[in-house]
């Protein structure tokens, strides 16, 4: 299937055209027909598989149809709302990047920043509006916005509203919107209260399930290393040096834990930054812009802060701590190999994190592949015997990785 079988607009296909989008991804396949019908849709996905423009161009292809040649400033037709700020800054982008053959406009709210400049690109009037919960109930509870010409409105990334404690104001939010209105839910899981919460939000739908498997394991190249607390430092180092050249996501389970790990990495010389919570709007955009634009290569990171974020070219996560969590497994290495592009993830796990690998593999129904033997084996807890039978690097010379993780570094090299 083509974008052109799905029977666009030009200007969006135009847009698709110059983004390098050859064909949908299977959400997109499954998502855009529902959604051009005027149905309402349960996305049972996570990012990484191309589940913006899943629901950015039939909102566009919608709103390109209905553009009247009213006079005026323009009204709210479509909402989005996401749970942190880089995802709504990354989906306004989206919009900008789809919509920029079309006169439709879009902009962009989130908190931790002053709201003038939010509310005077409101009052200039736009289309489309992206939004995290809480800045949005403030504006509107200001007067500043309004949604009574709402026609289509998604909330993206559900399950992760609830962690972050969102529920309670994504409710309020929904009980303002117009009724007359196509609605779009998206969750990675269905937790009880967030299949409630979707049975509120969506009138008679139809549902689209991407399995993590299908996102991440086919392109992603997993590998588990055993290694003790003391000596993740030393494997993290030792793994960096050896890719010097390639951007890293490297995730940690706790806020302190990322800023350690930045201050050890600054002993050995290895420049990085760290995001999360309780970095400012400011800082953590600039982490994120400088390891986009390259000028960064190693970005620590948090769960949270790390959601969706979208970096062209990354070629490695490395996973610090195991997550708890087993789906946030899969959120983290789909970081890397996202649509296009091929990738690597790479996992630390301790004694203490083993119950949590079985979770992930379970989840993943697929086994991690042991990483063999390292230069700093000394106290890892391999109690399962699963190391590779042969250490995968050279027999002589086990500071390097394993072949097969090198001839993948190559092949990401060589498609950039
Ligand atoms: P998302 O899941 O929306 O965060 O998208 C993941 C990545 O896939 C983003 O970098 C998108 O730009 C990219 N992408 C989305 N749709 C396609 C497509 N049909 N072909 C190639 N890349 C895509």
């Amino acid at each position: 299937m083509t974008f052109k079988d799905l029977k666009l607009e030009p200007p969006i296909l135009k847009a698709l055209e110059k983004q390098g989008y050859s064909q949908p991804t299977p959400i997109q396949e499954q998502a855009i027909p529902i959604l051009l019908k005027g149905n309402d849709l349960l996305g049972v996905a996570q990012t990484g598989t191309g589940k913006t423009a899943a629901f950015g161009i039939p909102i566009l292809n919608h709103l390109l149809k209905e553009k009247s040649s009213g006079q005026g400033r323009r009204k709210i037709k479509a909402l989005v709302v996401t749970p942190t700020r880089e995802l709504a800054i990354q989906i306004a982008e989206n919009f900008t990047a789809y919509s920029q053959f079309t006169p439709l406009r879009n902009t962009v709210i989130f908190g931790g920043v002053k709201q003038s400049k939010q509310v005077a690109s409101l009052q200039q009037g736009v289309d489309i509006l992206v939004a995290t919960p809480g800045r949005l109930l403030d504006l509107m509870n200001q007067g500043y916005i309004t949604f009574r010409d709402l026609k289509y409105v998604v909330l993206d990334e559900a399950d992760q509203m609830l962690d972050m404690g969102f529920i309670h104001d994504v409710k309020k939010i929904i009980a303002k919107l117009p009724p007359n209105r196509q609605s779009l839910f998206f969750s990675a899981t269905m937790p009880k209260t967030i299949v409630a919460l979707s049975q509120k939000m969506l009138g008679d739908f139809e549902r689209v399930t991407i399995k993590p498997q299908q996102a991440t394991a086919e392109k992603v190249e997993q590998g588990v290393y055993y290694v003790s607390k003391n000596n993740k430092p030393k494997l993290l180092i030792h793994l960096l040096e050896q890719r010097p050249q390639d951007s890293v996501l490297v995730f940690s389970r706790t806020k302190h834990g990322a800023n350690k790990i930045v201050k050890i990495l600054d002993k050995a010389k290895i420049k990085s930054a760290a995001i999360h919570g309780n970095k400012s709007q400011a800082q953590r955009q600039k982490a994120l812009g400088e390891f986009k634009d390259g000028s960064l290569k190693v970005l620590i990171a948090t769960d949270i802060a790390a959601r969706g974020i979208d970096v062209d070219d990354l070629a490695l996560v490395i996973n610090y701590d195991l997550p708890n969590v087993s789906e946030t497994y899969v959120h983290r290495i789909g970081r890397t190999g996202r649509a296009s592009a091929s990738g690597i993830a790479l996992s630390f796990c301790m004694g203490d994190e083993r119950p949590y690998l079985k979770d992930i593999e379970k989840l993943i129904k697929q086994q991690v592949p042991r990483m063999g033997e390292h230069p700093f084996m000394e106290g890892a807890d391999v109690v399962d015997g699963s190391l590779n039978k042969k250490p995968q690097g050279r027999p002589n010379n086990r500071n390097r990785p394993s072949n097969k993780n090198s001839n993948n570094r190559n092949r990401n090299r060589n498609k950039k």
